[in-house]
């Protein structure tokens, strides 16, 4: 079993009613390999950062048994900053800054160990990129995307291209709404399940998740936390639990992605604890299970 991640790894600057960050650790595929590695390690990173990324946040993720060897490290360019400001419900977002920086002229290039990779993870970039780094890798067992309303909107026609060779995208209900041009989310998971991923999972925040699969469909509640300071990065940590849990299990049955998604909502749950990978960055398995059986207690009946 093996996994690889790309995604962005960034400088936020986050903004909400709790407090402000600034230039802190971020990024897609940060937050995915850092919550896919409490269930697999090593985990496969491919990504960039310039000459400003900070020593010890490379250090960090090598703690983690993060495999850097697909790294790039572009000494004379500046990592990408997004600058994002929440509202008082934390439910809404405004990107202030999207500054791809190095981004912008990255040629992701997979390391012949990487190759084989059978579960592939593609965090938040360009659909072109994530294109790029799957036509790279020798036959994977599952591939799982996530995107957002910037790619939606400026780059459809190559997001819709890449969904074809997909099996599972994560995206939230605006985005779903959005991608789909359909109001109803059940119309909208159609649709985008005929686009290509047999698997749509459609984040609604404090509502929790759906999953769909062919003809299954499973409604994740979300946990209930009574102090949210920082939601920047849970739907990538929810991203990074599920394909960890899936990798680590190497069972892509209906029921254990049940259980994969609620592995996703407990490592998101902890994320938004509090700032960046603040909350997360020294989880423990006990943490961990003790709230995926959390979650059970909470949403489980009997029918008599
Ligand atoms: P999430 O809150 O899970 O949607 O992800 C937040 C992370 O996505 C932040 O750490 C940002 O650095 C990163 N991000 C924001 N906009 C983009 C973008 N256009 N491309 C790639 N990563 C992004």
């Amino acid at each position: 079993m093996s996994l690889l991640v790309v995604g962005s790894l960034a400088l936020d600057t986050i903004e909400t009613p709790f407090g402000r960050a600034i230039k802190t650790l971020g990024g897609s595929a940060t937050y995915i390999s850092v919550s896919a590695s409490y269930f697999i390690q090593p985990v496969r990173l491919v990504g960039v950062v310039g000459g400003d990324f900070p020593k010890e946040d490379i250090e960090f993720l090598k703690d983690k048994d993060i495999d850097l060897e697909g790294l790039q490290i572009i000494e004379d360019g500046k990592t990408f900053h997004w600058h994002g400001k929440y509202s008082f419900d934390l439910n809404n977002r405004d990107s202030i800054v999207t500054d791809l920086n190095v981004f912008a002229d990255f040629d992701p290039i997979v390391p012949d160990s990487f190759k084989r990779s059978s579960y592939v993870c593609l965090g938040n970039i360009s659909p072109e990129l994530q294109k790029k780094v799957l036509l790279q890798i020798e036959k994977p067992k599952f591939v799982v995307a996530d995107t957002m309303n910037f790619w939606i909107q400026n780059k459809n026609d190559e997001l819709i291209d890449m969904l074809q060779l997909v099996d599972a995208l994560i995206i939230n209900d605006s985005e779903a709404r959005e991608l789909s041009h359909e109001a109803n989310l059940i119309r909208a998971a159609k649709k985008i399940q005929g686009f290509g991923p047999k698997t749509l999972i459609i984040k609604k925040g404090e509502h929790g998740a759906l999953l769909f699969t062919d003809n299954e469909l499973f409604m994740a509640p979300a946990y209930p936390l009574e102090s949210i300071y920082d939601p920047t990065g849970a739907g990538d940590s929810f991203a990074g639990g599920f394909i960890g849990h899936l990798a680590k299990t190497e069972d892509l049955s209906y029921e254990n992605m049940k259980r994969a998604v609620i592995y996703g909502s407990s490592i998101a749950s902890f994320t938004v604890e509090k700032f960046s990978l603040e909350r997360i960055k020294d989880l423990t398995p006990i943490e961990i299970k003790g709230r995926f059986n959390e979650f059970k207690r909470f949403s489980e009946f009997t029918s008599i």
